[in-house]
Formats: structure tokens, C-alpha cells, sequence
């Protein structure tokens, strides 16, 4: 099972990615993730990243290809996987779409989250807030004035890549707004029809 989830920030991706995961045995490949990681542990790459990932923009589309072309080799992704977050630009696409073709590799499904983006803010405050209960630590870029950017970013750039999907891929969508265990659902029936 080869997935992609698309939807801007907050609209659920990761949420209903780490249920699928679990689902299907197959790996989250959430680039986000991936970028924190880096910066946390202060290599090259997270050093260029973190003053672009604190102002909402994207880390350049070469250093995330070349993430995600590394992941995908290892051995647990050799079943499938879940990209979450990549992905964001239509040259990103491009790139996913080239490399998947030299593994002989398919899409099996790509799948966009809609949502109410009036609705978005509040969902990042409240995971702010359910974050700081459970102990945890807020990211940097969850705060109101990031989070604009962060639209504004996905408008500009991310949003044009359902449209590359529409012209290649199936592209699939499901109503992001609805109870996370009926997202959940709805995801599950897209997959289990085209299994
Ligand atoms: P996320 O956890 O998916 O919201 O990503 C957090 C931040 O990491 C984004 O705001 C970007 O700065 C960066 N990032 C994550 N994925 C990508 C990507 N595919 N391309 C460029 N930047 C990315």
C-alpha cells in the first residue's frame, strides 16, 4: 500500500497517518518529522532548515527529495508507505513520481483531506493545548502568527499539487471536518476499494 494524504497544516495528516500505520503495518513518512528530527539533533540539514520551518516557509525542495528518496529504501518501507507532508510542491510531485517509476513503484491511492481553513486556527490552538496536558512540548511553529504563514505557504505552493495528482493520479478526497473516527472510515473505504 503506496499512500500519499494531502491537506493543508491541521488538517488532520498525521492523525489519521499514524492510525493507518497501524492498520496496514506500514510505515508514516511524515517529512515534518523527519526535518524536526534533523534539527533537534543539529545536523546540516537541520541547521539550513530550522530558520525556515520556525517562519512557516518549506526547506528546499532538493534537501527534502533527497530525504524522502533515502527513507523509501529502507527496508520497512519496502511494503508500502505513508508519505505525510511530501509531497508540497508540484516539483516534489515531479520528483516522487520520477523516483517511484525507476523502483517500478505505484500510487496506490492519493488521498486530500478538505477542510474549512476558518476552522484550522483553532485546531492548532487546541493541539497546542492537548499537547501541553499530556507533558509534551508545542512545536515552534505552531503559534497564530506561524500558522498563517504556513497557509499561506500551502496556498501558494502545495495547494497546485491536487491538481498535478488530478491530471496523473487518482486523486481521491474525503471530508477532513467530519469525527476523526469517520475521517478514519472514509479513508479506510477509498483503500479497501482499490485493494
Ligand atoms: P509539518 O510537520 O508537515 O507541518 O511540517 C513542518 C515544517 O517542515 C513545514 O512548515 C516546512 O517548513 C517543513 N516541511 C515539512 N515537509 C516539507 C516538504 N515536503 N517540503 C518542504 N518543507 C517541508
Amino acid at each position: 500500500m503506496r499512500l500519499i494524504l494531502l491537506g493543508p497544516p491541521g488538517a488532520g495528516k498525521g492523525t489519521q497517518s499514524a492510525r493507518l500505520r497501524e492498520k496496514y503495518n506500514i510505515p508514516q513518512l511524515a517529512t515534518g518529522d523527519m526535518l524536526r528530527a534533523a534539527v533537534k539533533a543539529g545536523t546540516p540539514v537541520g541547521l539550513k532548515a530550522k530558520a525556515i520551518m520556525d517562519a512557516g516557509g518549506l526547506v528546499s525542495d532538493d534537501i527534502v527529495v533527497g530525504i524522502v528518496a533515502d527513507r523509501i529504501e529502507e527496508a520497512d518501507a519496502h511494503n508500502g508507505f505513508i508519505l505525510d507532508g511530501f509531497p508540497r510542491t508540484v516539483k516534489q510531485a515531479e520528483a516522487l513520481t520520477e523516483m517511484l517509476h525507476q523502483k517500478q513503484m505505484d500510487l496506490d491511492a492519493v488521498i486530500e483531506l478538505v477542510v474549512d481553513e476558518n476552522a484550522l486556527l483553532s485546531r492548532i490552538e487546541k493541539r497546542a493545548q492537548e499537547t501541553i496536558a499530556a507533558g509534551g512540548t508545542v512545536r515552534a511553529d505552531d503559534n497564530p502568527e506561524t500558522f498563517k504563514n504556513r497557509l499561506e505557504t500551502y496556498r501558494a505552493q502545495t495547494a497546485p499539487v491536487s491538481s498535478y495528482y488530478r491530471g496523473v493520479e487518482v486523486l481521491k478526497t474525503v471530508d477532513g471536518m467530519a469525527e476523526i473516527d469517520d475521517v478514519t472510515a472514509a479513508i479506510e473505504n477509498i483503500l479497501q476499494v482499490k485493494v
